[in-house]
């Protein structure tokens, strides 16, 4: 077996964590050829001294003598490169065989594209670039040969239950309806008329994972699941209509396929994010992940019910996006960027959220996304209308 040589982008965060985990397992079979964060110098350094990578990027470039500093005092010898191309250069490295694409938001695109266009394999969890442009990246995949292996635990348990041939086309398989299950969050059966009120803190405690503080967020106003319809729409080439959310609190199915002869197939097990990473490092192989096996006497019981679009309207505004199409969920997700920040930072309301999302499409309309510069443009200009719009007069009733 060839030894796989693998770049981290976005080390330092929870998915870079449950990735080094899963490659401390395997040291012959994986290899940590790059580590990149954003800011965080010790917290790199630290993997540096554990994983010997040849190449380490720090996307704040004003950090890098600061990282060339303490690299040298702690005695690692890595290349250090920088800035959003030193991210795009280590995604790309020619000996770099898989790419873990775990940077959060908008700022993982371009490395995650530079890794399609390398013809990498690519491990996705920055959900974000395909919500921002899918069929520009699906593009890129299939024109470089790229292999793109689902790491949001839903998509890859759809992936898991999908037969090898589904890029022949869902009705080709017999494939009818993919269901993606969702936790709820920590405010699933909070009282709606105290949801203005709850913290930054209350909204990052989720009940069934932990993870960084902008998806956490994202988890409690369910826009992370309309993110991750938008990011199933393209993943599996699925209409929208045939995509359906269903909240399942205990998280124990991570997804669903329902097939046209009335089979439905469900991927199970623990609620920990190094079962899907481990299952798409060594994908088509299976390897110990460090997660516990699932004890189905202990969970006793599964629930489902449908999602309340009253109570989380971030969901129906990521559906009408991906109805609206073209640049709109780019918009949609630079907007709910600017709010999930403002929010973290005590700034605005939990409920500004959808608020200052729904103006910024409402105002920017949407165009055609055919072309990076484009979506880049539109991603910018979504930015600069939620900013206003949180600091003008409209957000002064969210505060
Ligand atoms: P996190 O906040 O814990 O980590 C984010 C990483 O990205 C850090 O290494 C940080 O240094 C880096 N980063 C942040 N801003 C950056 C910037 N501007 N430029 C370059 N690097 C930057 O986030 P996470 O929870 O690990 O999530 C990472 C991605 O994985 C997100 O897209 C998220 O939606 C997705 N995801 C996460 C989980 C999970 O369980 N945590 C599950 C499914 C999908
Ligand atoms: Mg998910």
């Amino acid at each position: 077996m060839k030894q796989q040589n693998v770049v981290v982008l976005g080390a330092t965060g929870s998915i870079g964590a449950s990735t080094l985990d899963v490659v401390t397992r395997h040291p012959g079979r994986f290899r940590v050829l790059g580590l990149s964060a954003h800011r965080d110098v010790d917290r790199l350094v630290a993997l540096c001294a554990t994983h010997h990578p040849a190449y380490v990027a720090i996307a704040d470039a004003s950090l890098t003598s600061e990282l060339q500093t303490k690299l040298a005092a702690a005695g690692v010898a890595a290349h250090v490169l920088s800035g959003a191309a030193g991210l795009v250069e280590l995604a790309s490295l020619p000996e770099a065989d898989a790419v873990m694409a775990a940077i959060v938001g908008a700022a993982g695109l371009q490395p995650t594209l530079a890794a399609a266009r390398g013809g990498k394999r690519i491990l996705l969890a920055n959900k974000e670039s395909l919500v921002m442009a899918g069929p520009l990246f699906m593009r890129e995949v299939h024109d470089h040969g790229a292999t793109l292996l689902p790491i949001d635990s839903e998509h890859n348990a759809v992936f898991q239950c999908m037969p090898s041939d589904f890029a022949r086309g869902l009705s080709a398989v017999g494939v009818s309806r993919v269901l993606l299950t969702a936790s709820g969050g920590p405010f699933r059966d909070f009282p709606a008329e105290h949801l203005d009120s709850v913290t930054p803190d209350q909204a990052c405690a989720h009940p069934n994972w932990s993870m960084g503080r902008k998806i956490s967020v994202d988890s409690a106003t369910l826009m992370n699941k309309g993110l991750e319809v938008i990011e199933a729409r393209w993943l599996f080439d699925a209409s929208p209509e045939s995509i359906e959310v269903v909240v399942h609190p205990q998280s124990v199915i991570h997804s669903l396929v329902a097939y046209t002869d009335g089979s439905v197939l469900a991927q199970l097990g623990n609620p920990d994010m190094r079962t899907p990473i481990a299952h798409a490092m060594a994908w088509p192989e299976r390897i110990d992940s460090g997660v516990e096996p699932l004890d189905l006497f202990q969970v006793a019981r599964l629930d489902f019910r449908p999602a309340d679009r009253q109570r989380f309207p971030c969901l129906r505004l990521a559906y009408d996006a991906l109805a609206a199409g073209g640049t709109a969920t780019a918009v949609l997700n630079a907007a709910n960027e600017v709010a999930v920040a403002a929010f973290l930072d005590g700034e605005v309301r939990f409920t500004a959220i959808p608020h200052v999302i729904e103006a910024t499409l409402e105002a920017l309309g949407t165009a055609s996304a055919d072309d990076l510069e484009t979506v880049i443009e539109w991603d910018s200009e979504a930015r600069t209308y939620a900013t206003e719009w949180l600091t003008g007069h409209a957000g002064k009733q969210h505060r």
